[in-house]
């Protein structure tokens, strides 16, 4: 049902040409982008790269300095917050202590002079699976349970765009888990546009359809979780989106996606590139979990890259994984990660390695556009 006095307009969130300016500090720098209506989206940096600045001005706490913030094509900058269907969780939580799970349910409602509060919150409470919990007080909940009222009470309203400023980030880590797959199942019941804020990689690519890879204001890279991971076009979301290994090397022949690379005197390959147009100095990348370790000279195939000379420096066991750390001869280090898969390590420190992975899996970017 359509809320009085609510703005209904479905479509995709738009944020076009934002800027915001603190004084003379750019928090967020000419920020274009969309959020497509029922999506599951991600706003992915490290601390201080405006991501709270952008949610915050999409509901309406923040003014930007320049820019048109839309929502299906209408400009909602010139609404008070409580106008805009928008809603936002915090990591705060902000739930009102002397009220039950039902009242602070219900208080989403105030505004809408809504008949069937009994019926909407029943079916709130189903969705958060807290039913059995209506009649406590927060105080009497763990803090999952705290997280899941406020998400009840910020959708009770059918909010178009629901921002979620790191709403788990008070939880301890295995709830955290639970809690995203849950996030996700309760977005994707709902159909709601979800704008998540983290700076948690692993979080990010959990739950959303798309990332957004944010740093000093600017949006780094943009796209679905795997295509980052496995495309990063610089060295600041190849290092972000978790552990990789880059390599400095010159191109010696460009063809459709396939680049040949001279490194430290190897000739390594690079055969599924999205970027185009790479030439001369470039970074070559392989993430750790597709290096193999082979005992010097063995395991030989013309088709794989190969570095040869390493010396393992570190081997930590992690449970699913051994993690070797291995010296290259000119200084650097690169990492390893082995599966584990009962047998015991394979490698121990002190043992000469050679480093080989596929073709397929390497990644290039090109040196001019970052020199980190
Ligand atoms: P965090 O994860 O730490 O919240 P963030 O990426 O969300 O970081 P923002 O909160 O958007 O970052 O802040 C971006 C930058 O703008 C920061 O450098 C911050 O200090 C600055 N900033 C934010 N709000 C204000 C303000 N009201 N006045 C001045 N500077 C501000």
């Amino acid at each position: 049902a359509q809320q009085q006095g609510r703005f209904d307009h479905q479509g995709d969130l738009e944020i076009v040409s934002v800027t915001k300016r603190f004084g003379d500090f750019v928090a967020v720098d000419d920020l274009t982008l969309t959020v497509p209506q029922g999506s599951f989206f991600a706003l992915l940096g490290a601390s201080g790269c405006g991501k709270t600045t952008t949610l915050r001005m999409v509901a309406g706490l923040e003014t930007p300095t320049s820019g048109r913030i839309e929502l299906g094509g209408k400009d909602i900058a010139g609404l008070k917050p409580y106008k805009r269907p928008v809603n936002t969780v915090f990591q705060s939580y902000a739930l009102f202590p002397h009220m039950t799970v039902e009242d602070n349910v219900a208080f989403g409602l105030r505004r809408t002079g809504a008949s069937d509060v009994r019926t909407k919150v029943g079916e709130m409470l189903e969705l958060v699976q807290l039913e059995q919990y209506a009649k406590r007080r927060p105080a009497q909940l763990s803090g999952g349970q705290q997280q899941r009222v406020a998400l009840g009470r910020a959708l009770i309203n059918r909010p178009q765009v629901l921002l979620l400023d790191e709403p788990l980030g008070a939880l301890d880590l295995k709830l955290r888990r639970s809690m995203q797959l849950e996030l996700k199942r309760i977005q994707t019941e709902v159909g709601i546009t979800f704008v998540h804020v983290t700076h948690d990689q692993e979080e990010a690519m959990t739950m959303a359809d798309t990332i957004a890879v944010m740093n000093a204001g600017r949006i780094e890279q943009l796209g679905a979780p795997a295509d980052l991971y496995e495309h990063p076009q610089s060295t600041f979301v190849a290092n972000f989106l978790g552990q990789s290994n880059l390599l400095e090397g010159v191109v010696t022949r460009a063809g459709s996606g396939e680049y040949d690379v001279t490194v430290q005197g190897a000739g390594l390959r690079a055969t599924r590139v999205t970027a185009s147009g790479i030439s001369g100095r470039c970074w070559i990348g392989v993430r750790p979990e597709k290096v193999t370790l082979q005992p010097p000279g063995e395991g030989h195939d013309a088709g794989l890259n190969r570095l040869s000379g390493g010396r393992v420096e570190d081997v930590s066991f992690v449970g699913v994984s051994t993690q070797y750390l291995i010296g290259m001869p000119w200084g650097q280090e690169l990492a390893a990660f082995e599966q584990n898969t009962g047998k015991r390590s394979s490698f121990a420190v002190g043992d000469q390695v050679d480093l080989t992975w596929m073709p397929d899996h390497t990644f290039l970017l090109d040196s001019a556009q970052d020199a980190s």
